[in-house]
């Protein structure tokens, strides 16, 4: 396992290297095998305090990592945005502020502006984790597609993967981009051409092909990732009709003929089915979409163990008090739950 995992915060894929994120893979790896447990926790981060801060809606992110944080023995502090003061005009800033004042080890936020997150980790001392910001990155999606697919693939180098649908708008797509490039993998994208921003196009040196048919990307892909359509964020008209998104952008049984023999199909969630997937694909026995969900509790342990726990950089004692060096460095192996 490589050693040299430097990081105070997750805010993106971008800013990390290849080895950064196949140590967070390898890390996850190791804590996919509690979830199978009878007891499903191990005392990692016991006396940590994790904070969940989501001024947007999530069920899989928030409650993932509500999970993830509990399996580790963390405390668990939940802040949506109905509840908190910033409803009541508070800023960000000053929201953040607080919360620091009651001193959490990590405060993981999705916001709905791209670069809340960078904001937070500039005046906070606590480790900050992106769950989503707007339309700019969602880093533990991507590493949880990630790890779905090495587990089913093997790794990541040299596949070619499919992204589909709403490019513009997802946060999903641009990490992804980020992450199947960096290890190697090919990525093609299509969508309509109001949603595929031009800046995809210039990604061609880092394997990344824009497509206007969805059949086109679709030849020869090991993995073919669906995404929402994202009416949230769409504050005009990209394409005439739901209706006609699914004719041209829905992903259905007979278009897996294209792809290679035994291509895989995932999607973040949450899912309009019958618009950009149908239910045959959904249910049927290439979709890997509930395994995303299951390895997105591990990815998110992973995440929060280096940043909260053994591999925390900010300076703080590097694991709890009364932990002897044979146990420390056991820890840091990351066989200590074997
Ligand atoms: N759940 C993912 C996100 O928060 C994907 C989506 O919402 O479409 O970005």
């Amino acid at each position: 396992m490589s050693t040299n995992f430097k990081l105070k915060h997750l805010l993106g894929i971008r800013e990390l290297s290849a080895d950064q994120i196949t140590h967070l893979l390898d890390t996850a790896e190791t804590f996919l095998d509690i979830s199978k447990r009878e007891i499903k926790k191990v005392p990692a981060l016991r006396g940590r305090t994790v904070i969940n801060l989501f001024f947007e809606a999530s069920t899989r992110t928030r409650t993932s990592f509500e999970i993830a944080a509990k399996r580790l023995s963390a405390d668990a502090v939940n802040i949506s945005v109905s509840t908190s003061s910033v409803s009541k005009g508070e800023t960000l800033l000053d929201t953040a502020r607080n919360l620091e004042a009651m001193a959490p080890d990590c405060i993981v936020i999705r916001h709905s502006a791209a670069g809340a997150p960078g904001h937070l980790a500039r005046v906070c001392n606590a480790a900050i984790v992106n769950a989503g910001d707007g339309a700019h990155e969602h880093p533990t999606q991507a590493l949880l597609d990630a790890l779905t697919i090495r587990e089913h693939k093997g790794h990541l180098d040299g596949l070619k993967v499919a992204l589909i649908g709403d490019i513009l708008h997802s946060r999903v797509a641009r990490s992804n981009v980020y992450l199947l490039s960096k290890l190697g993998a090919t990525v093609s994208v299509a969508g309509p051409g109001t949603l595929v921003p031009p800046e995809f196009a210039g990604l061609i040196e880092q394997g990344v092909r824009v497509e206007r048919k969805l059949e086109d990307a679709i030849v020869d892909a090991d993995v073919v990732m669906i995404l929402r359509v994202q009416r949230e964020r769409q504050t005009e008209a990209f394409f005439p009709s739901m209706r006609e998104y699914a004719v041209h952008y829905g992903l259905h049984l007979s278009h897996l003929s294209l792809a290679a023999p035994n291509a895989i199909v995932m999607h973040p969630g949450p899912m309009n089915r019958g618009i950009e997937v149908s239910s045959e694909i959904a249910d049927g026995g290439r979709s890997l979409i509930l395994d995303q969900v299951t390895n997105g509790v591990a990815v998110r342990m992973a995440v929060l163990y280096l940043l909260a726990g053994a591999g925390k950089q900010n300076g703080t004692k590097r694991t709890p008090a009364g932990k002897n060096g044979a146990q420390e460095k056991k820890e840091r192996s990351g066989k200590l739950f074997a």
